[in-house]
């Protein structure tokens, strides 16, 4: 299985290889999987710019401004900062279970840059730039071939120990590191009429970068950025989900991230949905002008098989509904305001909603500047 994908979101393409026969040649490929999940596991930057023919100063000219001048040269500093940035977000998002060594930085000899879409052709240069012969557990190789003409800013291996990057800027590096790290796309789901109970997959499509809140998704990093509590809860178990009590009211409390009362979870016939509470401004730095900035709790679900089917690297799908399907009695805050056509990416207060595909439903108790309480009960 060697699929490549790629998917417009707002200004990049990311494309990830699923499966791991990219790095069949390099080490196991259950041994790195499982490796990159292993808190044991110290990572390791090894990055790699490999330079143009026609630009042999790319990484180390620097801005005539000498004030600005750094003695790696713009490029290689901008470089610099964005593993740094990266290793910040991976540590702060891991709840500082992640650890890292001391980044390496190499660049190519003119010419190593070449127009060609060769992902593993790339990998294997920057290793030899780099002197390694194999790449040891948790090394990510991170090679940057401005001339790649694959199409995507990045590629990612699931599970992997290497990445590529035509477009170096850190949310790619952070997004395309995460696939090594074992994560799948942020995604999110619509259907016809925001109607959840014709839930299949001829009336429901899943958009697989569609959730805003990280960069597993379509945001852009900022120093605040943070991943979904579902996705942290799914991969680090950092935060740990806590099971939902039918009947009982639940409070999801966001004043101190680094809790457990920030998530719940609930499995119904091998689905999965997560409970999380989303207070807009807080841990944001981007906005889209068409999304209902309210307090409201958060859906994701895992599941059912077709929702992925759909997709080649869906991860948990965040439940989003248009206003416009709705009565304004749950959406228009403001009855002065003229109608709109928000996106809406969770419940609103007073609101009740069934879950897809289980016969239970939710309802929004109350949503507090910091917490949030909410029910699960049976139909
Ligand atoms: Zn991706």
């Amino acid at each position: 299985m060697d699929l490549i994908h790629g998917g417009d979101c707002m200004k990049r393409i990311f494309a990830a290889v699923l499966g791991l026969a990219l790095l069949t040649s390099i080490v196991p490929a259950t041994a790195a999987s499982k490796a990159q999940n292993e808190w044991a596991t110290t990572h390791k930057i090894v990055y790699v710019g490999l330079t143009p023919k026609d630009q042999p100063n790319f990484w180390t000219e620097n801005e005539t401004d000498t004030t600005t001048a750094t003695s790696d040269g713009a490029m290689l500093a901008f470089a610099k900062e964005t593993v740094a940035n990266t290793i910040a977000f991976w540590k702060q998002n891991s709840r500082g279970k992640m650890k890292f060594a001391t980044s390496k930085f190499f660049i190519g000899k003119a010419g190593t840059a070449t127009e060609r879409c060769d992902s593993s052709a790339d990998v294997k240069a920057a290793m030899k730039i780099a002197g390694l012969k194999s790449v040891p557990i948790g090394t990510h190789i991170v090679v940057v071939n401005v001339y790649d003409t694959c199409g995507y800013a990045g590629l990612g291996a699931f599970g992997g120990n290497s990445v590529n990057l035509r477009s170096f800027g850190t949310t790619t590096l952070i997004h395309e590191l995460g696939h090594n790290f074992g994560y799948y796309h942020s995604s999110a789901m619509y259907c016809k009429n925001s109607d959840f109970k014709k839930f299949n997959a001829t009336n429901c499509s899943v958009d697989e970068y569609g959730d805003f809140r990280d960069l597993m998704g379509n945001d852009e990093w900022c120093p605040d950025t943070t991943l979904s509590a579902t996705q942290r809860a799914t991969i680090f178990h950092t935060p740990l989900a806590k099971s939902v009590k039918i009947g009982a009211e639940l409070t999801l409390d966001v004043s101190n991230m680094s809790t457990d009362r920030i998530i719940y979870e609930f499995g119904y016939k091998g689905n999965w949905y997560f409970f999380e509470y989303y207070v807009p401004s807080v841990n944001r730095c981007m906005s889209f002008s068409s999304i209902l900035y309210a307090p409201q709790i958060q859906v994701r679900m895992i599941g059912p098989a077709w929702t992925v089917a759909k997709g080649n690297s869906v991860g948990p799908i965040l439940i989003v509904r248009s206003d416009s399907d709705l009565p304004t009695s749950v959406v228009n805050v403001d009855p002065e305001m003229l109608p709109r056509d928000l996106t809406l990416t969770g419940f609103l207060e007073g609101e009740s909603f069934q879950l897809p595909g289980a016969p239970y439903t939710l309802t929004v108790k109350s949503t507090g500047s910091t917490s949030a309480v909410f029910t699960l009960a049976k139909n």
